[in-house]
């Protein structure tokens, strides 16, 4: 016999007090579950720790019949499903790391009406065999959690995402809601067109998370850097740590101990043992700072972490605002700090240049890398950038760095031209290319081997930049590349003028650059530039 899941509970008040212990509901949560409790769709999109998980799970507990809920993050499914457990929540999930028997138990327990939510990936719901065995039972809601998958334009496209406009044809009388923290009016509408959600109720919330302090500062020695920072504001904290290789992940984690700091490495790299174990401690343990790479976080719900850091430079806005949610989601004050320097620039075209993708896909991974550089050299409040990003006005908000020390920005046209025309002359008179390090040398006129060894003393440029120290130069040559008159090529970051270049050559064009604090320089500099 099937038998549909009975409701729980009378109300979603009621559901919210027994079962999770809180005394009201947070911002739209009322609204966007009363709206699928009785029966209509929704999107919402709202920030990471918002509250999204509760704008379907308490529907579902109060709704006839399992709330079905896909969600990409397989690897949190089990997670999740234990919390629910342990609060009283008939959970299960149906993913690929089940073996049979797993599976068929879960399938029965649905049958029979013992579910209040399943989880699903979104491969199985694009199967056909797990669509037919679904239409057996009775389906209270689908929640389709983080729907910016669904985006081809996103940073997270995941194919199997499309087949989810099935639903709304094969079980037109099941509520669905679409949830995302991404808010790009782009992903809404993309959200709300493929996933036939154009009758929705839209849903969306307040981006900005003022207890969180935004700050952007140049890479200069990330390492140390990074160590003063914590341990001067944030000495017995959790945190995290982001950086985009394992390499970096592994060295900057052993730097950390090395000075005293409770910080243990997380990367796909490392056996699931030990990133469990990693996972857990940070979770249970009191400040601990885990230094991974973007594999760690999703779904992680911690409260009290203290700051997020980068030491690379992330590659979409996107991915850096949900990276820095993970900060301060018990609302007390915490910081998101970012290194950027010259590499990082560098390094990400390159990437994007080598990558497998098409022309399109290509130019898709540029823009949100623009807009990612436009955040790290804007002299505006970092809040308000990050707002209009996501479609919202904002007022200054007194708290980031750029509000808290203005920066100034100054004419580099007369700079900018410097650094071009050594570009152009070692490209047109002798057919060479080389990197930024190589590029100051000749500017300030230092007197390298490689200087020698080509002559460059003798270029009509050699010398003319000497008023200029080498890490201001580093800035300038760096916030060049970001507005693109300089592009990095090939596997040493070589620098080439592009077509913008020469309007600025021409005198037609001003360069405004953002004035930055004088860093002390590495002693050594990397063979690339
Ligand atoms: P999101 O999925 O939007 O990132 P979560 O659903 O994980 O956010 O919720 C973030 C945190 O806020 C969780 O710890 C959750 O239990 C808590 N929370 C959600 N709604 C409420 C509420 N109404 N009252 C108190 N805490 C809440
Ligand atoms: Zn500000």
């Amino acid at each position: 016999v099937v038998r549909a899941a009975a409701p729980r509970f009378a109300s979603p008040a009621e559901a919210l007090h027994t079962v999770f212990g809180y005394s009201d509901f947070r911002g739209q949560q009322a609204e966007i579950i009363d709206q699928l409790v009785g029966g209509g769709d929704a999107v919402v999109l709202m920030p990471t720790g918002g509250g999204k998980s509760l704008c379907y799970q308490i529907p579902s507990l109060v709704r006839e019949g399992t709330g079905v809920v896909v969600s990409p993050l397989i690897a949190l499914m089990q997670d999740q499903v234990d919390a629910l457990t342990a609060v009283g929540v008939r959970a299960a999930f149906l993913n690929s790391t089940q073996d049979s028997a797993e599976r068929s138990r879960v399938e029965r327990a649905y049958l029979e009406g013992e579910l209040d939510i399943l989880y699903v990936a979104p491969e199985r719901l694009s199967s056909e065999a797990t669509k037919r065995f679904l239409a057996r039972g009775t389906i209270a809601l689908f929640a389709i959690d983080e729907a910016h998958c669904v985006s081809q334009w996103g940073h997270d496209f995941r194919p199997d995402y499309l087949a989810l406009s099935e639903l709304a044809d094969r079980w037109p009388d099941v509520p669905r809601i679409a949830l995302t923290a991404t808010a790009t009016e782009a992903t809404h509408r993309e959200i709300t067109t493929r996933l036939q959600l154009e009758g929705a109720a839209q849903f969306v919330a307040d981006f900005d998370r003022p207890n969180i302090q935004y700050r952007i500062v140049p890479k200069s020695e990330v390492r140390k850097q990074l160590h003063d920072f914590i341990s001067t504001e944030h000495p017995d904290d959790a945190g995290i740590v982001y950086g985009l290789s394992r390499n970096t992940v592994e060295r900057t984690a052993e730097f950390l101990r090395a000075r005293g700091l409770n910080a243990l490495p997380y990367h796909a790299g490392l056996d699931a043992a030990t990133r469990a174990a990693t996972q857990s401690r940070f979770l249970r343990e009191d400040g601990v700072i885990v230094v991974a790479t973007i594999a760690f976080g999703m779904g992680i719900d911690k409260p009290d972490v203290r700051f997020v850091a980068h030491i690379d430079l992330p590659k979409s806005v996107e991915g850096y605002y949900q990276e820095t949610g993970r900060a301060g989601r018990d609302g007390l004050p915490s910081t998101a700090w970012l290194a950027y320097g010259l590499n990082d620039v560098v390094q990400q075209r390159r990437m994007i240049d080598d990558s497998p993708g098409d022309l399109a896909h290509r130019r898709r991974m540029t823009q949100h890398l623009d807009a990612m550089l436009a955040l790290c050299e804007t002299v505006q409040c970092r809040r308000v950038n990050l707002l209009n990003y996501f479609g919202q006005r904002a007022e200054p908000c007194g708290n980031c760095d750029t509000c808290l020390s203005p920066p100034e920005s100054w004419d580099g046209t007369v700079p900018a031209q410097k650094l071009l025309s050594t570009v152009v002359r070692l490209q047109r008179e002798r057919n060479q290319r080389f990197g930024a390090g190589h590029l100051i040398d000749i500017l300030r006129g230092k007197r390298t081997p490689r200087v020698e060894q080509y002559g460059h003393d003798a270029l009509a440029t050699w010398g003319i930049g000497a008023d200029i120290s080498e890490s201001q130069w580093r800035g300038v040559v760096r916030q060049v590349i970001a507005q693109e008159l300089l592009k990095p090529e090939g596997e040493y970051g070589v620098l080439a003028i592009t077509p913008e270049s020469a309007a600025v050559l021409a005198g037609e064009r001003v360069v405004t650059l953002r004035r930055e604090p004088e860093r002390p320089e590495r002693a050594s500099r990397s063979s690339r530039s």
